[in-house]
């Protein structure tokens, strides 16, 4: 039998200052680890979550901000990869500037931090890679072309990772949220909200907590044989996708 926890790890989230991002770091921290966050604006973290600035878009902050972490927390050995944005829009009137700018967020943003910190985990020998992807991934949604495109590619990414470094005690594993209650999604037209309600099984949406001990699982010891894996906390939006 293994250790259910292992902490503490060095741990980093990704867009951790608010919502789901936050919610992770929170359960990182109830779990003993040493979490820090990135966050572009200024905002208020709780005690003992260390805030590193970086913009996930340019590599030269995202370097800075590992190296910060490294200085404080020793190498990540758990990243999270959470920062996301959305430009949603119907095809016809998506410019191209809006489908490259979600893309350059949130996949090519993913690449950057995973590229940084698995380094440190081939070093290591052991790591958890973590990328937030959407249930608008692989059930797809109207209005989301860009976004869904870039939450797909995140099953690549962790995919062809697994296969490349899956020797070396580095998993990665994708999870899947649905519709769950934040700014993002407070965003949303009051309609939007009332027809995803009605196709949700659960009949409801989700706290980011439930999202949380998700992401805080697969990353522990117990979770140590799923790589590669598309895990949803959808309440059943998503199902058979
Ligand atoms: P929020 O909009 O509440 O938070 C997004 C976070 O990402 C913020 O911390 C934001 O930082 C950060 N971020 C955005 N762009 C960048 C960037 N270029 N560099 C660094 N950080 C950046 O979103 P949620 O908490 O709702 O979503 C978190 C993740 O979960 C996203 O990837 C989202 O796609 C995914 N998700 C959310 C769902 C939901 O229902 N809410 C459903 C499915 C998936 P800042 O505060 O500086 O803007």
């Amino acid at each position: 039998m293994t250790e259910a926890v292992t902490a503490p790890r060095s741990v980093l989230i990704t867009g951790g200052n608010r919502g789901i991002g936050l919610a992770i770091a929170k359960a990182f921290l109830a779990n003993g680890d040493k979490v820090a966050v990135t966050y572009r604006s200024e905002s208020e973290l709780p005690e003992g979550i260390l805030g590193v600035k970086a913009d996930v878009t340019d590599e030269a902050s995202v370097d800075a901000a590992f190296k910060e972490v490294e200085a404080a927390h020793g190498p990540v050995e758990v990243l999270v990869a959470n920062a996301g944005i959305t430009k949603d829009t119907l095809l016809l009137r998506m410019s191209e500037t809006d489908f490259t700018s979600v893309i350059d967020t949130n996949l090519t943003g993913a690449f950057r931090v995973i590229k940084r910190a698995s380094k440190g985990m081939i070093r290591l020998r052991k790591g958890r890679v973590v990328l937030i992807s959407s249930v608008s991934g692989l059930y797809g949604a109207p209005g989301q072309i860009n976004y869904s495109a870039s939450k797909a590619g995140l099953v690549g990414i962790a995919r062809s990772l697994t296969r490349e470094l899956g020797s070396r005690g580095i998993t990665a594993n994708v999870v899947a949220p649905g519709f769950i209650n934040t700014d993002m999604t407070a965003e949303l037209p009051e309609a939007t909200q009332k027809d995803y309600l009605a196709s949700i099984p659960a009949g409801r949406f989700a706290d980011a907590d439930e999202v949380a001990n998700v992401v805080r699982w697969i990353s522990s010891d117990e979770a140590s044989y799923i790589s590669g894996a598309v895990i949803p906390v959808d309440g059943g939006l998503g199902m058979g996708h």
